[in-house]
């Protein structure tokens, strides 16, 4: 259990995870109901009536902004907690005076609006009254320590022994308020980045991939054979094609057809690996960049020729033979790329005039 909870915590902080908004606003608005029972307690010792029941009445409002908070009224819930503050800052500074240090807690409000905005509202107004609420803070915040010169707390006498407690407990408190809200706040944008990473990867993968093969898009080889060609980069280019392949379609079906195209393409990037680029030229050919020499580039391709070859191609309980024709061309500086391409169009032509099956460089 404690391994679960630690692991959840982790997942939150590292944006794989993310709290729901009600469980987020539940656990602030429980804790500050907590804090609030705590100070009934000791005001109820302390004999000072008024934040006795100014406190019980705040305990009795987080309840029911509780519920507002399961009906998803956040702004209201903020509204609320607003209110409840800044009152509650006037009244124990007019009653125990402002060293008890309750107008702490106008600061620690500041970042909330602004989260309920990044969070769930994005419209201006909402940004203004959040800015405004953060503005009139700072004179209620002000208002109370002018207030504190100008009045005698009444019930200065029944805490003076708890000053310092109660000052260190509310800055303490405010503190924790203002560490967790950055938590959640970092935590909410890191959801955010992993969320956006995981989407872009999607729509690159979307863009430059085929989603039959696995194999590169033409749009994306065209940006590698451009990126060749600009770099000046010794390469060559190999063009496949699958032999009979119409025959097999026909044989077979277009499915097991999909299945030999998906298997021989599979083949063809494990040989190539980091040597260059396979991508799915056309319906059933297959251009591989080759970022070597010819030799290298002609004993990989006569590699995959054979493996394929030798494959033996399995859809539901047909076993399928089938082989391919491979036209390679090395590129020379200075010269177009569609030419490189009409050489290893040609090879491959000649191949299959040639009897298929083989690799004409
Ligand atoms: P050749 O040996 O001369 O290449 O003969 P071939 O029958 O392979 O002729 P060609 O290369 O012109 O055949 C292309 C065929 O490939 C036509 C089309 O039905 C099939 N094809 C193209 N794309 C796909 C695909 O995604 N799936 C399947 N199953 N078949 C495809
Ligand atoms: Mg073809
Ligand atoms: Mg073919």
């Amino acid at each position: 259990m404690k391994k679960q909870v630690l692991t959840y915590i982790k997942k939150i902080f590292t944006g794989r995870a993310r709290i729901t908004d009600k469980q987020k606003y539940c656990a602030i608005i429980y804790s500050v109901a907590l804090v609030h029972c705590f100070l009934t307690v000791v005001f109820g010792y302390l004999r000072v009536y008024p934040l006795f029941i100014f406190n019980i009445a705040s305990v009795i409002t987080y309840l029911f902004a509780s519920l507002l908070v399961h009906k998803e009224r956040f702004w209201l819930v903020y509204y609320i907690t607003y209110l409840e503050i800044i009152l509650h800052s006037f009244v124990a500074t007019i009653f125990i005076g402002w060293m008890s240090g309750f107008a702490h807690y106008i600061i620690a409000l500041v970042p909330v609006g602004y989260y309920i905005c990044y969070t769930m509202d994005t419209k201006l107004r909402k940004m203004v009254i959040a800015t405004g609420s953060a503005l009139f803070g700072t004179i209620a915040y002000l208002s109370c320590k002018v207030l504190s010169n100008l009045i005698t707390p009444a019930y200065a006498d029944n805490i003076s022994s708890w000053e310092l407690g109660l000052f260190i407990f509310n800055s303490v408190c405010t503190y924790a308020f203002l560490i967790v809200f950055s938590l959640i706040f970092i935590s909410e944008i890191r959801f955010t980045q992993t969320q956006l990473r995981h989407q872009n990867e999607i729509l690159e993968r979307l863009a430059n991939i085929d989603p039959l093969t696995g194999l590169y898009n033409r749009r994306s080889m065209q940006i590698f054979l451009n990126h060749a060609v600009e770099t000046d980069t010794e390469f060559c280019l190999a063009m496949c094609d699958i032999d009979d392949f119409k025959k097999i379609n026909d044989t077979h079906g277009h499915d097991a057809g999909d299945v030999v195209l998906k298997e021989i393409s599979q083949i063809m990037r494990q040989y190539t690996d980091n040597r260059g680029y396979v991508c799915r030229w056309g319906g059933e050919e297959i251009l591989i960049l080759s970022n070597q020499s010819m030799e290298e580039t002609r004993s990989m391709v006569e590699k995959i020729r054979r493996a394929i070859a030798n494959h033996l191609f399995t859809s539901d309980v047909k076993i399928i033979r089938c082989s391919v024709t491979i036209g390679i061309a090395a590129h020379k500086s200075g010269t177009d790329i569609e030419d490189t391409i009409g050489k290893a169009d040609n090879n491959l032509y000649s191949g299959k005039k040639s009897g298929k099956n083989r690799v004409v460089a």
